[in-house]
């Protein structure tokens, strides 16, 4: 095989060897397939492509200092697969076999698993589309549930450290009582202007308000977001927030770290007030924020005073990353070998 510089990876798409599939027709899903091609075939009539049926995850594989593969929480990942389905009436896929999917598809790929001193990991992601041809507007009555995987590298490559983030009213990325909650194709596609428009300023992301008000903080485009204030961890509490599995994680090692956990409305506010600020989720676990500019005032808020990420952010991000990578002891059975 062509060789792969582990320290050197980005978060692109790498062709690996194996990808697995399940289809659901007549009413119940089939058997898990191996498939050897990237490429789906499928009717250009499918619901997945005219109206939106589609919803995905990510997760990630770690390789030990022991050589053990470990995935973090997959069983998060496959109800809140479940929870996207029935948000936009596709067919649920069983718990039981998308960890069965899981299993399958990294030990098949086994070899694209970064070693441990890469800080690499490989990206897991499970998709579920509407096949069915419909050219009314109605639920497919097919569906196929697969999963891939890439290798993927260190989020960060120069060490854990800080960017910007900032506030455009503008644009929305869910409704009030829309699909923001489930994790579908259509949220990214309505974040994709104001995402690039950020990045051109110089921005990691853009940290929405929320969509009724706009005054209460939501989320980033692809990750939700947390403050520090008062030995507090504060998370914004929403109708229109996609529930990260890392945030969860994150609120419990927030609370054995004796820290108080807040969820709740989150005022725009309260900005100003926060110690430390950042965006997670899986790419990063933890992405911590320097200042949030707010566009449409003119106003700049500078989180990290001293220009460097704080000390809640720091220990959260290493207690995590070292139970994903095995290193510290995995007290919440979040952790799942891959044998
Ligand atoms: C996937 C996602 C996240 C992060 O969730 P994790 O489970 O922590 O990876 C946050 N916000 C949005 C909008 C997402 O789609």
């Amino acid at each position: 095989m062509e060789k792969i510089n582990w320290s050197d990876l980005g978060f692109g798409y790498i062709k690996t060897d194996y990808n697995v599939r399940c289809y659901y027709r007549d009413g119940k899903w089939g058997e898990l397939e191996v498939c050897s091609s990237e490429i789906i075939n499928i009717h250009m009539a499918a619901t997945c492509l005219h109206y939106g049926q589609e919803a995905f995850e990510g997760l990630k594989a770690f390789r030990g200092k022991d050589g053990q593969i470990r995935v973090f929480r997959m069983e998060e990942n496959a109800k809140r697969l479940q929870a996207s389905s029935r948000g936009i009436k596709m067919a649920e896929f069983p718990v039981d076999r998308f960890e069965e999917a899981v299993r399958k598809v990294v030990k098949l790929n086994e070899r694209f698993v970064p070693p441990y001193e890469s800080g690499a990991a490989l990206y897991i992601r499970p998709l579920l589309i509407g096949l069915g041809a419909q050219i009314g507007v109605k639920p497919a009555d097919e569906y196929m549930f697969t999963v891939f995987v890439t290798p993927v590298g260190p989020y960060f490559k120069g060490g854990f450290s800080l960017s910007k983030v900032c506030i455009m009213r503008e644009f929305d990325r869910a409704a009030p009582n829309g699909t923001g909650t489930i994790k579908v194709g259509g949220n990214y596609a309505a974040s994709l202007v104001a995402g690039e428009m950020a990045h051109e300023k110089g921005y990691a992301a853009v940290l929405y308000l929320d969509p009724k008000e706009k005054l209460y903080l939501d989320e980033c485009g692809p990750a939700n977001f947390f403050g520090i204030r008062d030995n507090t961890y504060i998370t914004p509490s929403s109708h229109s927030i996609l529930p990260s599995i890392t945030n969860k994680s994150l609120q419990q090692l927030a609370e054995d770290m004796g820290l108080k956990v807040e969820r709740r409305p989150v005022a725009y506010d309260e900005i100003k007030t926060f110690e430390e600020a950042a965006e997670c989720g899986t790419a990063a676990v933890i992405a911590p924020i320097s200042q949030i500019d707010d566009i449409d005032n003119d106003v700049s808020f500078v989180i990290a005073k001293d220009g460097k990420p704080g000390p809640v952010c720091e220990k959260l991000y290493q207690t995590l990353r070292g139970i994903q990578y095995g290193d510290l002891p995995d007290t919440y059975g979040w952790i799942s070998i891959m044998e």
